[in-house]
């Protein structure tokens, strides 16, 4: 019977429609946007020492808001989280050639803002379960230049803060999150993002909630915070004035402020942060309950005192299990009309930037302030843990780009469960 028969082999797919994309806007973001339109004045910052400085009114309730969700002192808003990351980073006044480890299973972003303050980003391994960058390969990787740790709360549920504080307090680095995709995860009764030093948020359009485009930086830190304030708005010009106590003199600032109308949009959907985060949690465990049973398949695995929010759906086949490529079931699945795949994912260690270290080809700092042999050993860095999820055994769904209700998760998991059932047959193929 054709219905049997898989779609990559001329049968007909289970899912033969385009399925309903997510969005967190509505009507109540239409309203908050038009009412700051109608005041005339989309943004009230000024880069100079003054009232204006921290920027208006609909800025500082969406930062009190959010630091207020997220139980930290301080919540500052920028254009976005690429800037939230710049920020965050430059606010640590790190020594330029030190070097800071982060994990390669994250956007690019993360190791680049790095880079951007001429320290040199060093990569270490993940988890091969939850996929976040693994403490005990951190610990391998740190050396007398080593200052800080970056920590991205990859695919929607924290890493392991608790392991990475204690090295950072061993070995007196900073801890930086990046949880762009985990908003509203928690970890041990706290949220991802909050128990470091200094972390943030994305506000895009890919993300649970968005603004646009935006990011929120947090930190429990004054001074942390003083400093992504003056960083983001021209702070130079202000060092000497309110600021001068600071010892972190020297600022060289950006605009990264954000516009009145995202922070009004973005304090909006703050409120349906929760809402949001829940959509996804139950649409992932009705699709694990299709695909429970399905062998050589392996569902996301929650760390012991996580929840996860689904950003991915991140899962691992058992290739050799199977007797099949990775590219074959993936093809089938989505011939079958599966959307939003992730083939792999970032190592973005592997990428001509980092592995050739060609910043500014004419000095390419911060790389020239290194040895030579220290930077033999990070272009030759291997990761066999990234390396195999990503070109062998990992593949994913992007779980905020569709609505995922019911009906459609039914479809997708009916899609995955058609396949394994034929698995004979695409073998054969
Ligand atoms: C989205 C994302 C960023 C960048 O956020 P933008 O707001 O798009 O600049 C950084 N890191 C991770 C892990 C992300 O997913």
């Amino acid at each position: 019977m054709k219905h049997n028969e898989l779609a990559i082999l001329g049968g007909s797919p289970v899912i033969d429609h385009e399925l309903v994309n997510y969005s967190s806007i509505d009507t109540s973001d239409i309203a908050v946007a038009t009412r700051v339109l109608e005041s005339g004045n989309l943004s009230r910052f000024i880069g100079a020492s003054g009232d204006y400085f921290l920027g208006g009114k609909t800025i500082l309730d969406m930062e009190s808001a959010w630091s207020k969700f997220f139980d930290t002192k301080y919540a500052v808003s920028c254009n976005s989280w690429t800037s939230g990351l710049w920020l965050a980073i430059g606010s640590l006044g790190l020594e330029p050639g030190s070097e800071v480890i982060l994990s390669s299973w994250t956007m690019a972003a993360t190791a680049t803002t790095l880079l951007h303050w001429n320290l040199v980003p060093v990569f270490a391994d993940i988890d091969s379960n939850t996929f976040n960058i693994d403490p005990q390969d951190v610990i391998q990787k740190i050396n007398s230049r080593t200052r800080a740790i970056v920590a991205p709360d990859i695919f929607g549920q924290s890493a392991d803060i608790e392991k990475l504080r204690e090295i950072c307090n061993k070995y007196d680095l900073y801890l930086v999150s990046d949880s762009a995709q985990s908003p509203g995860a928690k970890r041990n009764g706290y949220l991802a993002g909050t128990k470091s030093d200094i972390g943030g948020f994305s506000l895009n359009y890919h993300k649970h909630i968005h603004s646009g485009e935006g990011g929120v930086v947090v930190t429990d830190s004054s001074e942390l915070a003083n400093r992504v304030q003056l960083l983001r708005n021209h702070g130079e010009v202000v060092v000497g004035q309110k600021f001068a106590q600071d010892p972190f003199l020297g600022i060289m600032g950006m605009n990264m402020r954000m516009g009145e109308i995202e922070a009004a949009i973005a304090e909006n959907q703050l409120t349906k942060l929760e809402a949001a985060v829940h959509s996804r949690q139950t649409a992932a465990v009705q699709f694990a309950s299709y695909l429970s049973g399905l062998p050589g398949l392996s569902t996301p695995a929650v760390a012991p005192g996580n929840t996860h929010v689904y950003y991915v759906y991140g899962m691992k086949v058992d290739t050799e299990y199977l007797k099949i490529d990775r590219q074959m079931l993936i093809e089938a699945l989505q011939a079958e009309g599966v959307p939003a795949i992730l083939t792999g994912y970032q190592n973005i260690h592997s990428l001509p930037l980092f592995k050739k270290q060609l910043t500014y080809p004419k000095n390419a700092l911060p790389y020239s302030l290194l040895s030579k042999r220290r930077r033999q050993q990070l272009a030759n860095l291997s990761l066999p843990v990234s390396e195999k999820l990503h070109t062998r055994d990992f593949f994913g769904i992007n779980w905020c780009t569709k609505q995922f209700n019911q009906l459609d998760v039914s479809l997708v998991g009916e899609a995955f469960q058609k396949v394994w059932r034929n698995i004979d047959a695409l073998r054969r193929v």
